[in-house]
């Protein structure tokens, strides 16, 4: 039988490798990073420049966030996110769990789930591995994520290792799950994705990946590891990093995990991270990531570069006639200066924080395409280097 995606590898230099991920929805070439589309869109930045400038071949979706507004039922009644929104090519959805940990009110976490109120409203919410499937299946995203609780970053070894053991039995439970609702969600029932799935040997049913966890414990994530690759699952992440810890912990985990996944298939870091720490963990191995900074820092101004980090509002791009980026090939490094980009921020218009966070999704996108290029090449070292010297030269202090 066909299987939900089809992960192939195209070249490798040391850790590093570029692959090409194929779901039901687009063809995603590795290393990737996956605009973070909390609500269903990427903020500030329409389908069209995503689609047609940034080329982003999957956005992630947030389970929590969708499950308190709209609501399951309304996307549901819409025909799952891709036809709500109007996004056509892939998308991954997080499980809910980490919300729940990091956003959510009085939570009360037991065997079966986690209860909780909404940060919206106060109401009583609950969530478990069934009901994050049950979600997702909704939603209709390609690759679904399974349910975890994920452990502060400076956890001690007693409360990660009974986080982890509960980890373990989720995913169990939301495997089990998951399987439920690909036989009953009338999958394959949509004509043209059906045949693109035939079309791509897939069969055309949802992906599920799996979650290392573990916190700063390497002796715990071998164990979360081999326990979860027991279970089974499309594709693996590492979650729990960027979660407060030192870089160097978070560092230590990733070249410690990161080759010890499956190689046969995806390899996901979850939530992180800086320009660096990207480059970083594609060196030990890591296909995919995701991240709200390039957005987030784009709201408040900051804005990535091949130079380093700079932020908009400080006082030395007042007559600045410059790009954002001297070598960005995006359009708003085309059109506009430093010094009217600062303007409108200064000035409170709109267009500041939208065009800021269109350049910085196109310098992470196209930072992936210049690694993906230098592992082809069998030089990503030489590559992360020279990326890493330059984005140390001008940063900014303090953004
Ligand atoms: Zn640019």
């Amino acid at each position: 039988m066909h299987a939900p995606i089809d992960f192939k590898l195209t070249a490798s230099d040391g850790e590093a490798r570029t692959g090409i991920i194929k779901t039901r929805r687009s063809i995603i070439e590795t290393p990737v990073f996956m605009p973070v589309g909390t609500q269903g869109t990427v903020k500030g930045v329409r389908f069209e420049w995503l689609e047609d400038e940034l080329d982003a071949r999957i956005i992630l979706g947030n389970t929590y966030h969708l499950f308190l507004r709209p609501g399951v039922d309304v996307i549901r009644k819409l025909g799952g996110l891709h036809k709500f929104s109007s996004w056509t090519r892939s998308i991954l959805t997080d499980s809910g769990g980490y919300q729940v940990f990091s956003l959510a009110q009085m939570r009360k976490l037991t065997e079966d789930g986690v209860e909780f109120r909404s940060h919206i409203d106060g109401s009583k919410c609950f969530l478990s591995p069934e009901i994050s499937m049950d979600i997702q299946a909704a939603l209709d995203s390609e690759i679904v994520m399974a349910f975890d609780e994920c452990p502060p970053g400076d956890a001690g070894h007693d409360a990660t290792r009974k986080s982890l053991d509960l980890t373990v039995r989720w995913a169990r439970r939301s495997k089990e799950s998951f399987e439920k609702t690909q036989q009953s969600e009338g999958f394959n029932s949509e004509t043209g994705r059906k045949n693109q799935a035939d079309a791509l040997a897939l069969n055309g049913r949802q992906a599920l990946f799996g979650i290392i966890q573990g916190a700063g414990h390497l002796d715990l994530r071998s164990e979360s590891l081999e326990r979860t690759v027991e279970i089974g699952f499309d594709g693996y992440a590492i979650g729990g990093l960027s979660v407060g810890e030192e870089k160097n912990v978070m560092y230590g985990v990733l070249e410690h995990t990161a080759p010890k996944m499956p190689k046969d298939k995806p390899r996901y870091l979850m939530g992180v991270g800086t320009p660096e720490d990207l480059l970083e963990a594609i060196s030990q191995g890591v296909d995919m990531f995701d991240c709200v900074l390039p957005t987030r820092n784009g709201r408040t101004g900051g804005a990535f570069t091949s130079l380093g980090k700079i932020n908009i509002r400080n006082a030395r791009f007042i007559e600045d006639a410059g790009p954002l980026d001297p070598e960005c090939s995006c359009s708003v490094c085309g059109r506009y200066s430093r010094a009217y980009l600062r303007h409108l921020y200064q000035a409170g218009e709109m267009a500041a924080p939208i065009l800021i966070s269109h350049h910085n999704l196109a310098f992470y996108l196209n930072t992936m395409r210049a690694a993906r290029e230098a592992i082809t090449r069998g030089s990503y070292d030489e590559f992360k280097n020279s990326f890493l010297e330059k984005l140390r030269e001008n940063q900014d202090s303090g953004v």
